[in-house]
């Protein structure tokens, strides 16, 4: 055996890989959207398993509270302030130095996405936003890429493959986002570590599969795993395609890559506020959005708007979804402090 491969031995001693699919692995460039809880155990897999070219895309910080289930960072990257996406790859580097991992520090929205996985031969959704899977979704099938879609909240998490003509696509299976507060964050409803492990595992599983060319081993369900409730499911998607009327892959209308869908985002100036709303209308349930969000301390809310305070920030939501944050005139902050607590 060639010296080089000899760290992949055992994965390669498993008939599916082989020496040929190990060969593969190496030669495939992967995009990763997310570094966060999903994304570092996406990331950690796919390097240790030899994957070449891995490109790493967040627009994220470090806390704290993200040791519990990131796997890649430490109270060292906390200490530094580092971005996820620089932390993540510095750490892989230690792990596999002949992987290329490319670390971008950026938020993914419809003006980068197509050159940040256009190269790429799959990409990976490590994010927690549905508004980003949309727009994944959407350039996936444009340029007809496959892409594994992830999604953990609390005890419980789901997960598909995308291979745009073959399966049905997200927007086939979920026509729209959750409205903002009806799916709950990370920050409202907790997560725990084994589900985002289980979840993360059946993509990097998928992966493998893709990049090594065994498109016939594929799962072609969703699967939904709820760990305290003890729940596994897999959900026949496969009879959807072609029978829905899907706007993306069957009409080839990219609504949230061509922006009619999706939020928008502007500076107020000289009020240290950003506001973010939502371009798709929607009508919020202020009882529900307070009650998600009571652990963060004093909710006030009446017809017209709801007002709350966290991390030192402001929050005005009004009841269309839009959302006036004040103590940032940083639009990229905004948007992470919306799709944290109010939702995506
Ligand atoms: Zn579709």
């Amino acid at each position: 055996m060639d010296a080089s491969l000899e760290r992949y031995s055992r994965q390669m001693r498993f008939p599916g890989i082989g020496e040929e699919g190990q060969r593969r692995l190496l030669d495939s460039h992967v995009t990763l959207c997310g570094c966060g809880a999903l994304g570092t155990v996406l990331a950690n897999a796919l390097v240790r398993g030899g994957v070449g070219h891995l490109r790493l895309v967040d627009r994220d910080f470090i806390e704290l509270n993200n040791l519990q289930r990131q796997v890649l960072f430490d109270e060292h990257d906390v200490a530094e302030n580092l971005p996820k996406a620089e932390a993540a790859a510095r750490k892989l580097a230690a792990i596999n130095s002949s992987a290329y991992v490319e670390p971008v520090v950026t938020d993914i929205d419809r003006t980068n996405i197509i050159e940040l996985v256009k190269d790429a031969y799959l990409i990976l959704d490590g994010t927690d936003n549905f508004e980003i899977r949309y727009l994944i979704n959407d350039a996936a099938v444009k340029l007809a890429k496959p892409w594994i879609y992830g999604g953990c909240i609390g005890s419980h998490g789901q997960t598909m493959t995308i291979l745009p003509g073959e399966t049905p696509c997200l927007r086939c299976v979920f026509e729209a986002a959750p409205a903002p507060g009806e799916a709950g964050t990370c920050e409202t409803a907790g997560v725990l570590a084994p589900i985002v492990n289980i979840v993360a595992s059946f993509q990097v599983a998928e992966a493998f599969k893709i990049l090594t060319g065994r498109h016939d081993r594929i799962n072609r369900d969703l699967i939904y795993v709820d760990v305290w409730d003890n729940i596994q499911r897999r959900i026949k998607i496969a009879p959807l395609l072609g029978k829905v009327d899907c706007p993306c892959c069957r009409h080839r209308r990219f609504a949230w890559l061509e922006g009619e869908l999706g939020s928008h985002t502007t500076s107020l100036c000289g009020r240290n506020a950003v506001q973010v709303s939502h371009r798709n209308a929607t009508q919020l349930n202020f009882q529900e959005l307070a009650r998600s969000l009571e652990s963060l301390g004093q909710v006030s809310y009446n017809r017209f708007l709801l007002r709350f305070d966290s991390d030192g920030y402001e929050f005005t939501v009004f009841p269309d979804g839009r959302a006036i944050i004040k103590g940032t005139s940083d639009v990229d902050r905004a948007r992470t402090l919306y799709a944290k607590y109010i939702g995506h």
